[in-house]
């Protein structure tokens, strides 16, 4: 997965011609953290796993990025995601750079009570290279805000109150109102944004969706509550179809009862991957890494990808998609939704003073459709796709921060600075 990131990125370095070097150094993670994590299941018997936290980049602020509980957890997943928060938190123009990590574990196989364990003793492991002014570590996969809830728990236990150390807490423990739904949210705004281009809204279009969880089921209802039809999704247990539309509360209140997709009977059932290259206008990825791949990219029949996952479309597919004129507005903006909210939970903690919802969605609409359009303007004044002009904007954003900061201006080529 590193590998595709840093494909994308050099992209965009080819464009911007910078050198062999400074590409080197932009690449490299900071700090890379592997932890031994060693606890106790409820029978008895030793739980073994690894934890990691890399951390990419510190020019444009502290640290920032989600924390993933999946058996393929390991550190070139993380670094790959570490990167990808750095250029993400640049587009969006908050002040943060990037990080990842998680833990190679199935939280489906473990108990409440064995996860309990497992987080907290990797918080106790990674604790000195955290912190609210440092790295803030916030869902992912898996992951949600009980979880950061025991994080912020366990990291006060050493340093005192420290809600500020993680976000994506639930509302009742310094959370920020609205961040659970954010990144389902500015998916929504970056769909919006680019239906404006032809004058169209969310009740023009039908929408596929892989991935059902907080993301997916988040961008599902926003949408549909727009007048947008949610034709097709799946999760991990297999994928359903509705040509008339999937009436998305009653599939909500189905997941709330049975937890997965499959069986809902308010749509045929369909195999999982069917669902990537479904007849509809929106194709959102919002499961996991290469969903999109050369394999499948000349089924797609959507003529926009919205990459609510990170990573979900490879390069070669990236390329398969683009000489179809299909337009894919990219993770590192599609996303970005979650993070701002993070951010504005972040600053709400610091200040002790809590947002009202309407605020915190203000707010993160007018990231969102600002980062659109400056992602937008790029590429078509300089001819580039979405991502590599995404790229480009976000790869001269901390290369001007690092120009003022570290007095490296003299050393930075001219279109970086510019
Ligand atoms: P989640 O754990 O809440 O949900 C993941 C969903 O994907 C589940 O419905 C799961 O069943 C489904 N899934 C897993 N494997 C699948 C497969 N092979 N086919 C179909 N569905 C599959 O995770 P999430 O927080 O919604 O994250 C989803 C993606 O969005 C990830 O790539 C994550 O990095 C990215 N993301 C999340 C956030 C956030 O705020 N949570 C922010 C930015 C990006």
């Amino acid at each position: 997965m590193l590998e595709a990131t840093n494909l994308f990125f050099n992209r965009a370095a080819d464009h911007l011609e910078l050198s062999d070097k400074l590409r080197t150094v932009l690449q490299t993670p900071r700090r890379v953290v592997r932890v031994e994590i060693v606890t106790e299941s409820d029978e008895g018997e030793i739980l073994h796993h690894l934890g990691y936290r890399v951390q990419h980049n510190t020019i444009r602020g502290p640290m920032k990025g989600g924390l993933r509980f999946h058996p393929s957890m390991d550190e070139d997943h993380a670094a790959s995601l570490a990167s990808l928060m750095t250029w993400k938190t640049a587009v969006v123009d908050i002040p943060y750079g990037g990080a990842k990590g998680g833990i190679n574990c199935d939280p489906s196989k473990l108990s409440k009570a064995e996860l309990h364990r497992i987080t907290t003793t990797f918080v106790e492991l990674i604790r000195e290279i955290i912190g609210p002014t440092i790295d803030i570590p916030a869902p992912d996969v898996n992951t949600n805000g009980e979880i950061m809830a025991w994080i912020m728990d366990e990291y006060s236990k050493y340093y005192g109150f420290s809600p500020a150390v993680v976000t994506g807490k639930p509302v009742d423990l310094f959370g920020s109102l609205g961040r659970e739904e954010a990144t389902g949210r500015g998916v929504m705004y970056a769909l919006e944004e680019y239906l404006k281009q032809d004058e169209r809204t969310l009740a023009d279009v039908s929408v596929a969706i892989q991935g059902f969880g907080n993301v997916g089921s988040h961008a599902a209802r926003l949408i549909a509550e727009r007048g947008g039809r949610i034709v097709a999704v799946s999760d991990i247990s297999g994928g359903i179809a509705n040509d008339k539309g999937i009436d998305v509360p009653a599939l909500l209140t189905w997941i709330g009862e049975n937890q997965v997709v499959q069986g809902f009977p308010g749509a045929d059932q369909i195999d999982g991957a069917e669902v990537l290259t479904y007849k509809a206008d929106v194709l959102i990825p919002a499961a996991l890494e290469d969903a999109i791949t050369a394999d499948n990219a000349e089924q797609v029949q959507a003529e926009v990808v919205v990459e609510a996952a990170n990573g979900p479309t490879t390069p070669d597919a990236h390329d398969i998609l683009h000489r179809r004129d299909i337009t894919v507005i990219p993770d590192i903006l599609a996303n970005a939704g979650g993070v701002t909210v993070s951010y504005f939970e972040w600053s709400q903690n610091i200040q002790q003073f809590r947002w009202e919802l309407e605020r915190v969605n203000q707010e993160l609409e007018r990231i969102m459709r600002r980062s659109y359009a400056d992602v937008a303007l790029l590429a078509k004044n300089n001819g580039l796709d979405l991502r590599t002009a995404a790229f480009v904007l976000a790869i001269k954003r901390v290369g001007k921060a690092a120009a003022a900061r570290k007095s490296l201006g003299h050393l930075l080529p001219k279109s970086l600075l510019d």
